[in-house]
């Protein structure tokens, strides 16, 4: 359904557990896809992974520095010539923003709020800003942005990531808005809200060492009429949809992947 084929995709944070999937996802489909990462680590594995299915390029970039961006933006637009698909998925949680079940919210230290907030924020916005400016002057392209659960209503622990991934529902309607009004309706901003997966960021959380429930995960579970957690690979059908012309009159959108989570009232 999804022609991708030929496409240029930049997938930050592609060495991490969302990431590293949708990157898979779109290699398969025929993508040329570099995956941008802080830990020169995570995109070895992941390069030497991918790189049997198809075409898959790894660069030491942070998100939060424009001066890297910028630098891995030369490199792919003097490789590739274009950028048309750029996922954001580098972020998650901070252990010390996460509050500890014997804390409460005077505890957060601000460095550990502003740490949490500037990745989950910032570290999507920069790449936005200067790989969506390709897009504009190109005058295509599409962005996907990931937010989260954390936004619809409260949930405990998770303050900067919450107030951070809000930012994002706001800035993705904002950017699409932008995009569309003054570049043209080829360029499409969109977010997926993930439900709850197991990733290195929240796996402490969710689950004890024997592999078995948390008290938490148990909460989750109440709250989710799917009564499981999602598999990674059920967040690729939405990316490439949103990604593809069969997507070309959604923008600003924000759709949750989450079993029902967000729909349920528990009762
Ligand atoms: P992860 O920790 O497995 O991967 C994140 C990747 O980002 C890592 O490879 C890390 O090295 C990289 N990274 C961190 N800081 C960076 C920086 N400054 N510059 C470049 N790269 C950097 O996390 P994940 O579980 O795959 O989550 C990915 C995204 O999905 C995050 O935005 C997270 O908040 C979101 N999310 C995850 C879940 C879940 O249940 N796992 C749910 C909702 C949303």
């Amino acid at each position: 359904m999804c022609n991708l084929k030929d496409k240029v995709a930049i997938v930050t944070g592609g060495g991490g557990v969302l990431g590293g999937n949708i990157s898979e996802s779109l290699v398969k489909a025929g993508v040329k896809v570099i995956i941008l990462d802080i830990r020169q680590a995570n995109i070895d594995k992941r390069v030497a992974q991918l790189a049997p299915f198809g075409q898959i390029e790894g660069l030491v970039c942070n998100v939060l520095d424009a001066e890297s961006l910028n630098s891995v933006k030369d490199k792919i637009l003097e490789r590739w010539g274009t950028i048309d698909i750029l996922v954001n998925t580098a972020g998650g949680n901070l252990p010390g923003a996460t509050l500890r079940e014997d804390q409460t919210v005077f505890d957060m230290k601000f460095e550990d709020l502003n740490r949490v907030i500037n990745l989950n924020m910032y570290g999507s916005v920069y790449p936005c800003l200067i790989f969506g400016k390709v897009m504009a002057q190109q005058g295509h392209g599409s962005i996907i942005n990931i937010s989260s659960m954390a936004t619809y209503s409260a949930i405990t622990r998770v303050l900067g990531y919450s107030m951070a991934k809000s930012a994002i529902n706001i800035f993705t309607q904002w950017m699409a808005m932008e995009m569309a009004l003054k570049f043209g309706d080829k360029i499409r901003v969109n977010a997926i809200a993930p439900g709850f997966f197991i990733g290195d960021q929240n796996r402490a959380i969710l689950l004890n060492p024997d592999g078995s429930y948390t008290e938490r995960s148990k909460k989750v579970m109440a709250h989710t009429p799917m009564k499981r957690f999602g598999d990674i690979s059920e967040l690729n059908g939405i990316v490439k949809f949103l990604c593809s012309d069969e997507a070309s009159f959604i923008t600003g959108a924000i759709i949750p992947v989450d079993g029902g989570f967000s729909s349920f009232s528990a009762v």
